[in-house]
């Protein structure tokens, strides 16, 4: 709003100060014009005067010897060219007689004759007057005195007077008189002869439509036209400007930001920005106009060609540091790696250079550790699916084991069964006895250790707890089973909080979600729609996941002993998963437990203690 009034301003001064130049010149040419104007009628009007004189001392001169008849054919000739004076009269005691030729006979007038030349008035002053010498009287109306002037001559107003009053002879008005007068030029001056001296007032009015109001009007729109299209111009030229000043920012915003070294220079390879990954880099604050040649020192490593300096920095396109090249920093020499790029004007000269500069340490570093960890989940996921298939081993090796416990189990039940009954006899063969105990004891331990070896084949490596994220394990074991999940055509359901991360072997903790998403897959085989919920809720105390089915439920006689290993109601089942995998949980400092859903089917719900830090927290 204030730029546009500052527009309008100068608009406002530009417009006026042209129609003020235009007015000054059209009233200074209309003055010059009045004022030569004026001159010429004065000159004229002069001229006129000194014709009528001349008249007069002519017919003077003439008059002596020449008859009254002859002289009136004489005067005819002689006043043709003056149709101002308008009679000669001839003037005796008795009065006055007509010699010219008048339109029409001029008024009476007392004569005094006088042998000077004097001028004559009528009562009241003009038009009419006489001019008189001797006995000779010549009528001049001052009416026609400019009657030829008049046509094709600028409209002039005069009024003529009687010398020294301001009695009015002739007032000569102009035709168009009418128009309304805007301003009037007026000038006085006295007729240049010595008899008529008749003091003139000459004046012109200036029309209103005489000012130059249309150049005005144009001269104003044209500056408005052209104060708008500066104004325009300039207002593109700013924001042009800013948006050039907010990319710049910006592009400097990222060279400030980013990790590798950037530093530009002149074409003499002086710093004209340097950002601060650079200033570590080259450990130097690199000022402006630094000669980075003298600072940056590239060494090349034995295993290389000589470094060559001069050709490096010269170089007129762009240029990689060899690989492998070190950078001499406070006496250490750092791999580093990156390039220098020629910066060309318009025209392709040279107007200055950008080197960049990367540390190889720190980068190596991180993708070391990267790879490590890749590795490491690759060696967890290996360990995971030999488990796995141990465990479905075991599932298929389940009768095989049922058998080789049968056989010590009916062996302990028979010397059992002996030894109550020997125990029965009213005199007990005490030796037997023993023999019988002895070898259930035997056959027990053998019983014992079958389950050691499985316990010790089924059993993991020692737990390896850190930080874990449940979400992600859970991610992992569906991943795992998605091919069973599809082929039964189970809908998995999931609700997870976001990011719960416990302290726990993430192996051991997808071997327990293993456990019950097989199980559960196991329990919706015939069930129609089949679903199985997993959802995952912080609790009092730590982060918990369930697992519930819509399957038929736990199966009454083994809901009571769920968790004692051997437990099972599948025809091939090993009934170890949830014994081993409430074993690992508690080994989390967690829990397991499991029981049927009021809405119908199993829900199972592993509690883990959340993480120290992450309970710290909150
Ligand atoms: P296994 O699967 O080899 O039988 P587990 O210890 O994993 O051994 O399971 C023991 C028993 O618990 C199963 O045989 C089954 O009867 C019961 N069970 C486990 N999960 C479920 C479930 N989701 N629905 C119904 N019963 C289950």
């Amino acid at each position: 709003m204030k730029r546009l009034s500052l527009a309008a301003l100068i608009w406002l001064l530009l417009a006026g100060a042209g129609v003020a130049a235009l007015f000054t010149v059209a009233r200074e040419q209309s003055t010059e014009t009045f004022n030569t104007d004026a001159r010429i009628l004065h000159r004229v009007l002069s001229q006129r005067m000194e014709q009528q004189e001349a008249v007069l001392n002519a017919v003077d001169a003439l008059r002596e010897g020449m008859d009254a008849a002859a002289l009136g054919r004489s005067l005819d000739t002689l006043l043709r060219p003056y149709p101002q004076v308008v009679a000669v009269e001839r003037c005796a005691a008795g009065g006055c007689r007509v010699l010219g030729t008048p339109a029409e006979s001029p008024p009476e007038l007392k004569a005094s004759l006088s042998p000077e030349p004097a001028v004559r008035w009528l009562e009241g002053g003009g038009p009419l007057y006489a001019l008189s010498r001797g006995d000779v009287r010549v009528w001049v109306d001052a009416r026609r005195l400019t009657g030829a002037l008049d046509s094709g001559a600028a409209p002039l107003t005069y009024t003529l007077f009687q010398p020294a009053s301001d009695v009015v002879i002739v007032n000569h008005e102009i035709e168009d008189g009418n128009r309304a007068a805007s301003t009037i030029w007026q000038v006085e001056k006295v007729l240049g002869t010595a008899l008529q001296p008749f003091p003139i007032l000459i004046s012109r009015p200036v029309p209103w439509d005489a000012w130059p109001w249309l150049g005005g009007v144009l001269w104003s729109l044209l500056t408005a036209g052209l104060t708008a299209l500066v104004w325009r111009l300039l207002d593109t030229r700013r924001t042009a400007q800013r948006a050039l000043m907010d990319e710049r920012a910006r592009a400097g915003g990222v060279v400030q930001a980013v990790s590798e070294a950037i530093v530009a220079l002149d074409d003499a390879h002086r710093v004209t920005l340097a950002n601060p990954a650079a200033r570590a880099a080259l450990a130097h604050p690199l000022p402006h106009g630094t000669d980075l040649r003298a600072v940056t020192a590239f060494q090349a490593t034995l295993s290389q060609a000589p470094f060559d300096a001069a050709s490096f920095w010269d170089s007129p396109g762009p240029v990689a540091l060899p690989e492998g090249l070190t950078l001499l920093r406070n006496g250490e020499a750092v791999q580093v790696e990156g390039s220098l790029t020629p910066l060309r004007g318009t025209g392709g000269e040279l107007r200055g250079r950008v080197l960049t500069l990367r540390e190889m340490g720190p980068l190596q570093r991180r993708m070391l550790e990267h790879l490590e960890d890749g590795e490491r989940r690759v060696r967890e996921h290996e360990d995971m699916l030999a488990h796995v298939s141990r465990l479905s081993t075991l599932g298929e090796m389940g009768a095989g084991l049922a058998h080789e416990l049968n056989q010590p189990l009916t062996a302990i039940v028979s010397y059992g069964q002996a030894a109550a009954r020997l125990l029965d006899d009213s005199e007990p063969d005490l030796a037997r006895v023993r023999h019988a105990v002895g070898a259930s004891v035997t056959q027990a331990v053998r019983a014992a250790q079958i389950i050691v070896r499985l316990r010790q084949w089924v059993r993991r490596s020692p737990s390896r707890a850190r930080p874990t994220d449940l979400v992600q394990a859970v991610q992992n074991v569906l991943a795992l089973c998605r091919a069973d999940l599809n082929r039964l055509g189970v809908r998995v359901v999931t609700d997870y909080a976001d990011a719960p991360l416990v302290q726990a072997d993430p192996v051991q903790l997808e071997q327990i979600v293993l456990n019950l998403l097989r199980n559960a897959l196991d329990a919706v085989q015939d069930t129609p729609d089949p679903v199985i919920e997993l959802s995952i809720v912080l609790e009092k105390g730590g982060w918990s996941l369930s697992v519930s089915d819509n399957g038929p439920g736990i199966a009454a006689e083994v809901a009571l002993r769920l968790f004692t290993p051997f437990t099972t109601s599948k025809s091939g089942g090993l009934g170890l998963g949830l014994s081993l995998s409430q074993t690992l949980a508690q080994g989390m400092g967690g829990d397991l437990s499991g029981a049927n859903a009021h809405a119908g089917g199993a829900l199972f719900t592993l509690r883990l203690p959340r993480l120290a830090l992450e309970a710290a927290s909150d």
